[in-house]
Formats: C-alpha cells, structure tokens, sequence
C-alpha cells in the first residue's frame, strides 16, 4: 500500500529512532515522490505496485539506524535499473540528491548488474571470470559501505516477498544465491540479524519439506520445554538478582537453517541437538559478563572443555560473547551465552552497529578486510583447482582518504595516483603524503586499507617530470604528460630535439634527414604523430624513446631494456621522520650539506631540506615542518655524494693565483667569481662541491693556510 509522504517520514523516524532536521525531511520527501513517480506503472509479481519493494527496503535500512543518506539510497536504488526506459540518469540523481546517494545507487546498481548468480552457477564460465566477477562486486561494495547494507536490505525483502514468484527456477536461483554469497557476507559482517532471516528463507524455498518439518519439530520441542526452560530462566534470573547482578535473561532458539545444517553435517537426529534452546545473558558492561559466568556457573557445574571467552578474543567478524555450557539439576546440558548489551547490538548488526555509532574509519577499515576475508573464503570454496589461490590476490587495493572514502587504485600504486585520483589539481600539487600518520616516500607502495592523506603546495608550479617514475597507474602517468603537453611543451620539444640530436650522432647524419626519412615517416603515421613537433614532444616525455627509434633504423640493436628504472633513493642523504628513501630537495637559498643542522619543510615538489637558521624559513607555518637527520653514511670522509656550497675568501690583492691554484688541484667541480676588490684585498667567491661539514672545515682550513688569505666563510644566499 502507498502511503503519503508525511506518513511515510513519520515510519521512518520511528524506525531510526530520532526526528530529522528539516533539511533531511525535505529530502527523504523529495526522494519518496521521486521514486515514486519513477516506479509509476510497474509492478511486482505479486501484484503490488513496485514501489511499495523500495519503500519497504528504505524501512529496512531505517532499521538497522543508518543515516538519511542511506534511506534515501534505498528509496532509489532500482531507479537506474529499472526506469531507464524513462531516461534516469546517475547525473540527475547526483544533481538533486547528491553525490554520496549517487555513488550509492550506482553502486548498488552494478551489483545487480553483475548477475552474480547466473554467473557463479555458469559451468561454462572459467573461475578467473567468476573471479573478476566477486572481485567488482567487492569494488562496488567497498565503494560506500552503505552500498552493502542496501544490497542486503534489498535481498532480504526479496526473500521475504518471494513466495510471489511463478518461475520455480529463478526462486531456487534467487535462493541458492542468498546462501552461497550475501548470508556469507551478513555473517562476515557480524549482521547476524539479517543473515539468520536470509538462512532461513532460502531454506524454506529450497528445501520445503525439511523446513516445514523441523519447523513442527522446533514448535512442538518449543511448547515441551516451556515449564523448563521458565524455570532454568528463573532460577538464573534470581541468582543474579541476589547477586546484584543487572541483568536479562532470556532463552534463545537456533534458527531453522542452523539446526538443520546441524543435522546434515553431522548426521544426527532432531532430538540430539542439545543446544536449540539456549540461555541469553544481557548486562550491563563486560565485567558484569565474568560476574555472571561466576554465579551460572555456581548454580550449575559447568561441562569442561565447552567454555569460550569470545571477550578476550573475539571471533573474526568481531563477535564477543561468553558461552559455556552447564549440566543441570535435570542432567540436561544448557547452553548459556553472557554479553553486555553493546556486545549484544554488535552481534545482531555487527558492523552497521557501528556505523550508527559514528565510530568512523578504523570501523570502515575492519569493513574492507572483512570483505577482502569473505572473498577470499568464497574463492577458496569456489576452486576446484589449487592453481586458483595464487589468483587471490587482487589486482587492486583500497585505501582511504582521511575522511573515510574509499579509493581503488591498481596494485602498486603510490602516493601521487592516489593524490591525481582525488582530483587532477590535487595530484599537480602534490608536496608529500602521510600514510597512517606517518610520512611516506613518493614511492610508497600503498597497501590495502592504509588511510592516505596528500599534503599539497598551492603555490606550487605543477608536476615534476620525475613523478612518472613513480606512477603506476596509466591514468595518473597521462595527466601528468598532459600537464607538461600543455604547460611545458616548448620544454619537451627540446628534450625530444636532444634525443633526436643523440639519434643522429649515433647514426652519423643529421636531424633533418631522420626526420625526413621513410622510417620515422612511417613511424609517425603509424603510431599517430601529426608533426615533427609532435614526435619530439612525445620524445621529451618519454612515451617514445631513443630506443623506439633506433631500432628502425638498426634492427639488429640489443634493445636495452627502456623503461626507466627509478635512481636507487637509498641514495638520499635525509631520513624523514625515521624513514630513508624518501625524495628530498636541497635549498637553493643555503645549500644545507651533511652535518649542517637542517630541517625539512614540506614545500613545492616535494620535502625541502633548508639549514636550520635559514632566513628564508622563517615565516614558514609550523605544520610545514617535518624533522629531518642526515643518513649516516653521508657524514662521513667515505661519502661519495657531493653536494655543492658557497664560499668567500678574502685574500690580498695579488695572492688570487694561489687560490685559483690550489682549487684547480682538488679536482673537485667548482666555480670561481672575483667578486669585488678593495684597495688591498680581492673578494673571491668559490661554488664548490663537498661531502659534508667535515670535509668542508678540513677545505676551510687548508684555505686559511694559503699565504695571502684573510678569511673564509661560507655563505648562506647567493
Ligand atoms: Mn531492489
């Protein structure tokens, strides 16, 4: 039945548990009517108008007390699947009722789209397809994780309404699914509520008779023990209470589809499952949970070897109970299970529990692993070959921008694909990342689940060329290029005229007459190069290299391998935060070289290291910084990385020659400016290379030993 809006709002609140804000009320009508008009004419097998399945899933989503968002969602989560005859669009859903709804309902809608069912069953498929096929169901799930919850919302309703169904076929399908993937998945999310209605319904479509059987059975065994069971509550009820216990007890019965699965697996009748009926402890805190094991376990002697603290070490899907098993005064086994009432909202909706309480990331986090585990249980169950396991890895890892959202990125990838995946902008400005707190260097391999935060310099200039060496993912290496095409194109040309200008030296002619030639002719029109500036913009950049085309014109030539491979960043003399490796920048303003007290300011490309009494950083604002060290084996005299300062040495007039000479004979690179001249003494300016501060005192020193030379020092700006 249909029901008015402000009807449908008043449910809602309700089941959610709070009233909306005036702005959400708007919403959640506006996206009522939406769908409704969406849905207008198609109906349900069972006669019903086909909105009355999204309003009823929105209930259901209202129920496990998720946000608006997630409301909303449900309300149109068929809308693109099913009325696009009518021309609805992800754009337009976007557009009125924002982006987090939309990446919801498309994710939703792929889901659908997969038809997991027909393809898991498929003989005629191989495993890497049905493979490829869980592995975009977990991509569109790990999207938002509310696209789960949806999905499973969606699937439980269908359940409950599938009895509507004519095609014998497409229920036991339908059902067969719920089984095999979103009962595992409810379970692997600790949703306990809606796995066990999933179970039994499936049960019921494909099994009929066993179910309506063991249903009588559980009835009948149910009604038996009644007193019984009354009395076993009572009698614990009252232990607690004089103990000043708070506490519910309650008795608790295995769900159809256990008790039956029970039975199957181990080959035992209806009456020897002892633990269909169970006893349920709910207090107050955990330490109220121990107090009550103590006194369950006073008034009856526990069975040895059947007690499980799931406290202090929780199952996987994050479950927490005590259980244990007792013999009562009738010498009947009784299984009891103690939890706090937090615990107990945890088994029930597991995850989603969470989600209403807001507990954000590290919650989301848990969300993916645990999906990433049901994959890979799934894939386990679904190999007939053992060859398949090494296929578990997925080509693909998801990590986390700090406000919780979700990125995919291909294996491998670094930092600057994660910073151009959020926004091109961002990835042209990128400074430095924070991985988990913690700074990382630019070829940082991200992991699953790490939460990736990219520190950006507004004032930066753009993207270095260096960037591609550490870009795994295509995307990210042609927004770079796209980058310099435009801004840097006049800079590439000449990169590309350099190679060319190797080319010919190799070749022993000119670059008019390669660039004239049949071969790069064809090159160039086979590969779709336009013009001459074209290919050596594409040279510049690396897309088409020397090798490219010197193999046109020397067949023979062993290719080296091309693909440049990344300059080893052990070399880097600063360690960042603890960690070697990472790409720093030496100041250009005071040439810090080892030894120098420095520090490190996250700025334009990257980490500058400045000396630490650098005039230029003194406006810089404090989060800027990142403590810096030297690496150890640059400071000392077997260092063989130079680095280049400056200095001034005063010497009298006519004495330079000796300076000059000396410095000729280091043998080290360097420059020389006679800067100014007193009367009697000549200002010399000397750029030269060193190792470290020590090696530039012992130079300092021998300076000041050459006749004629007043003073040295080193100059910070030049
Ligand atoms: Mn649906």
């Amino acid at each position: 039945m249909i029901v008015v809006a402000e009807k449908y709002l008043e449910d809602i609140e309700k089941l959610l548990g709070k009233k909306l804000g005036d702005e959400e009320q708007d919403l959640l009508i506006k996206a009522y009517e939406f769908a409704r008009q969406a849905h207008e004419g198609q109906m349900r097998e069972s006669g019903e108008p086909f909105f009355t399945h999204v309003v009823e899933v929105s209930k259901l989503v209202a129920e496990l007390k998720l946000d608006v968002t997630a409301v909303v969602s449900a309300l149109l989560h068929d809308v693109l699947e099913d009325c696009k005859d009518k021309g609805y669009t992800l754009e337009q859903i976007a557009d009125e009722f924002g982006s987090e709804v939309a990446r919801i309902v498309d994710g939703v809608t792929k889901i659908n789209e997969l038809n997991i069912e027909t393809k898991i069953e498929d003989e005629t498929l191989s495993s890497r397809i049905k493979l490829a096929t869980l592995q975009k169901m977990i991509m569109a799930m790990a999207a938002d994780l509310r696209v789960i919850l949806v999905k499973l919302c969606d699937r439980l309703h269908n359940m409950r309404t599938l009895h509507h169904v004519k095609d014998p076929e497409k229920i036991a399908r339908k059902s067969r699914e719920t089984l095999k993937i979103y009962a595992p998945i409810a379970h692997k999310l600790g949703i306990h509520r809606i796995m066990w209605e999933l179970e039994d319904l499936a049960f019921k479509h494909l099994h009929p008779d066993d179910y309506r059987k063991l249903k009588k059975l559980v009835a009948r065994k149910l009604s038996e023990r009644e007193r019984v069971t009354n009395m076993y509550i009572n009698k614990l009820g009252d232990a607690l209470k004089s103990a000043g216990i708070k506490a519910e007890v309650t008795g608790r019965v295995k769900h159809f589809y256990s008790i039956w699965r029970k039975m199957k697996e181990k080959n035992k009748e209806f009456d020897e499952i002892y633990d269909l009926i169970a006893l349920r402890v709910i207090t107050d805190d955990k330490d109220a949970c121990y107090s009550a094991l103590g006194i369950a376990h006073s008034i009856w002697n526990p069975v040895p070897g059947r007690f499980k603290d799931y406290i202090a070490v929780p199952k996987s899907n994050g479950y927490k109970s005590l259980h244990t098993t007792v013999i009562t005064e009738r010498g009947e086994y009784l299984e009891i299970q103690i939890r706090s009432r937090k615990m107990h909202e945890e088994a029930e909706y597991g995850l989603a529990a969470h989600w209403a309480y807001k507990e954000g990331l590290d919650t989301k986090n848990k969300w993916i692993t645990r999906l990433i585990e049901w994959h890979s249980e799934v894939v386990s169950g679904l190999s007939h070959l053992k060859d398949l396991e090494t296929e578990l890895e997925m080509d693909e890892v998801f990590v986390f921008t700090p406000k919780g959202e979700v990125k995919h990125l291909p294996k491998g990838a670094t930092p600057i694909d994660f910073a151009y995946t959020i926004h091109t902008e961002i990835g042209h400005h990128y400074a430095g990342a924070k991985v988990n707190g913690r700074m990382v260097p630019i070829n940082y391999e991200l992991q699953m689940g790490d939460v990736v935060e990219i520190i950006v310099n507004k004032n930066s200039s753009g993207p270095s060329l260096d960037w591609l060496k550490y870009a795994k993912s295509p995307r990210t290496r042609a927004k770079i290029r796209r980058f310099f095409k435009e801004k840097y194109h006049q800079e590439l040309v000449e990169r590309g005229k350099e190679v060319l200008r190797r080319l010919s030296k190799r070749l022993s002619t000119s670059v008019d007459e390669i660039l004239e030639s049949e071969k790069i002719q064809n090159f160039m029109i086979k590969n779709g190069i336009g013009s001459t500036e074209d290919l050596m913009s594409r040279l510049g950049d690396g897309s088409i290299t020397f090798y490219d085309l010197l193999k046109l014109f020397e067949p023979t030539v062993v290719t080296k391998k091309h693909k440049k491979t990344p300059k080893s960043l052990k070399q880097s003399p600063v360690i960042v935060e603890g960690l070697t490796g990472i790409d720093v920048n030496m100041a250009g303003c005071c040439h810090p070289i080892p030894g120098d007290p420095i520090v490190g300011v996250i700025s334009r490309r990257g980490i500058t290291i400045h000396h630490e009494k650098c005039s230029n950083i003194k406006n810089v604002p404090d989060d800027k910084f990142v403590e810096v060290t030297w690496a150890r084996q640059f400071l000392s005299t077997d260092s063989t990385v130079y680095l280049p300062t400056w200095l001034e040495i005063e010497v009298r007039s006519g004495k330079a020659g000796s300076i000059v000479a000396y410095v000729e004979h280091l043998n080290l690179s360097h420059k020389l400016v006679v800067n100014r001249k007193d009367d009697n003494v000549t200002f010399i300016k000397l750029h030269i290379l060193v190792k470290n501060s020590t090696h530039l005192e012992e130079l300092i020193n021998t300076l000041k030993g050459i006749d004629g030379v007043e003073k040295v020092r080193r100059l910070r700006h030049n």
